[in-house]
């Protein structure tokens, strides 16, 4: 019976450090791994978009490349996730919540191979991670790409019928062509696009043409994918006041 009991607290000791140990793995995991771990508990209260939920919604991945560079051979889906990251640090900086449909090279549908009704899965689940977050917004990022090379520009699309994405977009488009000074200067338009026909207000910004060497340069290079990202989150500053104003 001592024996037993001996082992017993001895186990529950054991118990006890044991748990210490994985608590403290968790802190330094948390501290290590930076703000984006910390961020669902930690996010900033303050900055000019504390408030805002804003799913990013990184264009393509895993089976489904996208677009792909002329001159570099890059893919879209690579380009579409340095961007999000790019964004999500400028939106977190901001005081914004964000919440990345994915982090990797993945497409969101099961199965294998390529066809229209696994797209449709992939695009589906993106739209559901984004509201399932309980997002105020969806940003899909994508890069453009058109026979005739010498089109360029960043645009962004909205869903047909939809006044919060509208305003949305026309909020991002003004900020990118204010920070981004594109040669061609672009619209905000309408069309029809699975991935933006759910709940929440969504827009696909085009960040700019893969076909086009000039701005497929660009669009690889560090400093302007920041460019973009503090475009766009100043495009989402714009939307909120606009949205706040028309809500009162
Ligand atoms: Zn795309």
């Amino acid at each position: 019976m001592k024996q037993l009991l001996h082992a017993f607290v001895t186990k529950k000791r054991e118990r006890g450090r044991v748990c210490l140990l994985i608590v403290l793995a968790a802190l330094a995991a948390g501290f290590w791994l930076g703000p984006d771990a910390a961020a669902p508990v930690e996010a900033p209260a303050t900055g000019t978009l504390a408030g805002l939920h804003v799913a990013l919604d990184p264009g393509h991945g895993g089976y489904d490349g996208g677009a792909r560079g002329q001159e570099s051979g890059l893919w879209e889906k690579e380009l579409t996730l340095q961007i999000a990251l790019a964004v999500e640090a400028e939106l977190l900086a901001r005081g914004a919540e964000v919440t990345l449909t994915r982090r990797e090279d993945l497409c969101l549908a099961g199965g294998d191979g390529a066809s229209r009704a696994r797209k449709r899965e992939d695009l589906l689940a993106r739209r559901a991670l984004a509201e399932a977050a309980g997002a105020d917004v969806l940003m899909s990022i994508h890069l453009n790409e058109y026979r005739d090379r010498g089109e360029s520009g960043p645009q962004v699309f909205y869903q047909r019928g939809g006044d919060a994405g509208r305003l949305l977009a026309g909020a991002l488009q003004e900020a990118l062509v204010a920070g981004l000074e594109p040669a061609r200067v672009r619209q905000a338009m309408a069309g029809d696009y699975y991935v933006l026909q759910g709940k929440l207000p969504s827009v696909l910004v085009e960040c700019g043409f893969l076909s086009n060497a000039r701005e497929e340069a660009l669009l690889m290079d560090a400093a302007y994918q920041r460019r973009i990202a503090q475009a766009l989150a100043d495009g989402l500053e714009q939307y909120a006041a606009l949205s706040e104003r028309l809500a009162q």
